[in-house]
């Protein structure tokens, strides 16, 4: 019986049969152009979808690719970064992160984080730029854009290359740029990042044309014409049929960017002063992808218990930072090595933010965290 009432009353992270519903019939007549077409690999779809999120973004350039690892794997290829350079990046983020810059022989130098928004903390980036440094990898967080600008500086003075990891922030915009617009962003199309595919994607965006080139380039194996090769890349290329379904998504990425900050802004007027809970800092600009709090006294995972009795979905993001992963051990990093980091890691918990949840949603998981905290 009880269980009837929990069902009722559950939240999930995410329904996207329910996004994707009033979309049904113009993403079915996409899937069907493509499949007349009988092009499937770098064709007019791709070709549209990069003009029309280059515009969407308010950046010169977008490049498709394969998926939001790969975009950050190109982006490191097309500065040329490679075995003895350092790259400098957060240690709080999903592994992707740091494993592209060990796939292509570098070295991950973590850096710790701010301790409000979680994002790379730019003295503390800046501080570790040594001699061997190549480039940074800022993270901009569950969609909260980092602070770029004096990373820009930084890079901009010492000759090193910027690459922002957007994966969760497309649309974001740091000091009133769009991300991508500093350096060069990868986003991904992970079903669940903001704009989400139907499968792998991902793409580059850059106001750099010979960068975007160079990137292009790369994503085919670095081939300018059929067999000529004029630099090693891989296989990195964006499915014509994912780029047609996401041309469908496309415009209704700014309304759904809206409805998540709705939710936000709900969250934050009902789970405001609440002792033993902390919100993640309010900002017009993040788009969350997330919606993290911090639950403080050591009692986040029984947080997350009580929520999953009532059905409500939560998830961790990270509950182990990236210096002590077991395949980063090589670094020989150890716990206290980035206390921010760690700190965060054994307190945040993800709550639904998703656009398609309604407020009675929202609502009905700020009622049940309310009522954890007596
Ligand atoms: C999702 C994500 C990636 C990887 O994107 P994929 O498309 O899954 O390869 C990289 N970095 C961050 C921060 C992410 O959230």
């Amino acid at each position: 019986m009880s269980d009837d009432v929990d069902e009722a009353s559950g939240v999930p992270s995410a329904d996207l049969t329910a996004l994707h519903a009033p979309l049904a019939g113009e993403l079915e007549a996409a899937a069907r152009r493509v499949l007349a077409s009988g092009r499937f690999i770098l064709g007019a779809e791709v070709a549209a979808f990069e003009r029309e999120l280059a515009a969407a973004l308010g950046v010169a350039r977008a490049v498709g690719i394969s998926s939001g690892t790969d975009a950050l794997l190109a982006l490191l290829m097309a500065h040329g970064v490679g075995p003895g350079d350092e790259v400098v990046t957060t240690p709080l983020s999903f592994f992707a992160t740091a494993g592209v810059i060990a796939r292509v022989g570098a070295r991950p130098v973590f850096a710790d984080v701010e301790p409000d928004t979680l994002n790379l903390a730019p003295d503390r980036a800046i501080e570790k730029l040594g001699p061997r440094a190549r480039a940074i990898v800022v993270v901009h967080l569950f969609g909260r854009a980092a602070r770029t600008a004096p990373l820009a500086a930084a890079c901009t003075s010492r000759g090193l290359a910027l690459i922002e990891d957007a994966a969760q922030a497309i649309g974001a915009t740091s000091d009133g740029r769009p991300v991508g617009s500093v350096g060069a962003a990868a986003l991904s199309f992970f079903p669940s990042k903001n704009l989400g595919g139907f499968g792998d994607g991902g793409a580059v965006v850059t106001d750099d044309a010979a960068l975007a080139d160079r990137v292009a380039l790369l994503r085919s194996h670095g081939a300018t014409a059929r067999m000529r090769h004029e630099l090693v890349g891989g296989n990195f290329r964006l499915d014509e049929l994912q780029a047609a379904l996401l041309r469908v998504k496309l415009p209704h990425l700014s309304r759904w960017t809206e409805r998540r900050r709705g939710h936000a802004r709900r969250y934050r007027a009902a789970l405001a002063n609440l002792p033993g809970l902390a919100l993640p800092p309010d900002d017009d600009t993040c788009v969350w992808n997330q919606f993290v709090v911090r639950v403080r006294d050591g009692r986040r995972d029984e947080l997350a218990r009580a929520l999953a009795k009532r059905k409500i979905a939560t998830a961790i993001y990270y509950a182990t930072p990236l210096h002590l992963q077991p395949a980063l051990a090589s670094l020989g990093h150890g716990a206290g090595d980035f206390p921010v980091a760690e700190a965060a890691a054994a307190e945040v918990l993800a709550l639904p933010v998703a656009a398609e949840l309604d407020d009675t949603a929202i609502d009905r998981v700020a009622d049940a965290v309310r009522q954890f905290f007596p």
